[in-house]
């Protein structure tokens, strides 16, 4: 859902995962402790940490497997608020792809994250557990509060993937550039109006990111206020910068 891929540092950490590289900046790690800081404990954060990591992982690896099906030898990258899978070298350049090509590669990191909450969501109701959803923002899943399934860790960490990929996933559909509905807004735009595809979707990023942020603040979420306000700015931006209004 990030602009573009960080600097190399030291303290990356690298391997492969079905075949694709990945590696997970160090920032990554600090902005998953930050966001986690209101859990109860050390090991609620620890837990909180790894279902963040396996939940954003999960959501690049199905950006990742639908290029890999387009020809592409894609690699992930894990940093800040998100990850990033980049299409790597291949036949041909991404631009060749047609719309709903990359339509399809954008909602498949979501469509990744949704399959494995619904996988969990099955087993869970399978033995008798419940799961409710958790309205608000960001949108999540959640297990039913008196629900143990095995030991207290295990009922932590399922309860928070449910969480982090259902909410994740959700939020990067949000039609807002640079995340994955922004993406597929601009090309379902472009095809309706070649001419004023752009310019139309980049409006719809800049209201969309604004009344998210505006949400987020009005429910004391600080951090989805500036995100997406800070989105709702750079969409602003590119806009100007579109119309040739700018100076940027
Ligand atoms: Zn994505």
């Amino acid at each position: 859902m990030l602009l573009g891929e960080p600097q190399p540092t030291q303290a990356d950490l690298h391997f492969r995962l079905f075949g694709f590289p990945v590696r997970v900046h160090p920032f990554f790690w600090v902005v998953a402790v930050v966001l986690g800081l209101r859990m109860p404990d050390a090991r609620t954060l620890v837990t909180w940490i790894v279902a963040v990591f396996v939940g954003v992982l999960v959501h690049e690896l199905g950006h990742a497997v639908v290029m890999r099906w387009n020809g592409f030898h894609p690699h992930i990258t894990l940093y800040s608020l998100g990850g990033l899978a980049s299409y790597g070298s291949g036949a041909y350049g991404a631009a060749s792809l047609g719309p709903w090509r990359q339509i399809g590669i954008s909602l498949a990191g979501p469509g990744a994250g949704f399959l494995l909450a619904a996988v969990v969501c099955m087993g869970l109701v399978a033995s008798g557990t419940g799961v409710h959803v958790s309205w608000g923002l960001p949108i999540g899943l959640n297990l039913s509060p008196a629900d143990i399934v095995g030991g207290i860790l295990l009922t932590i960490f399922i309860d928070l993937i449910l969480f982090v990929t259902v909410a994740y996933g959700i939020l990067n559909l949000m039609p807002i550039y640079p995340l994955d509905g922004g993406q597929v807004a601009r090309e379902l735009f472009l095809m309706a109006m070649p001419r004023e595809g752009i310019r139309h979707s980049l409006i719809l990023s800049m209201i969309a990111a604004g009344a998210v942020a505006l949400l987020g603040i009005m429910q004391g979420s600080f951090l989805l206020g500036i995100m997406f306000g800070f989105l709702a700015f750079s969409s602003y931006n590119a806009l100007q910068r579109y119309l040739g209004r700018g100076p940027w």
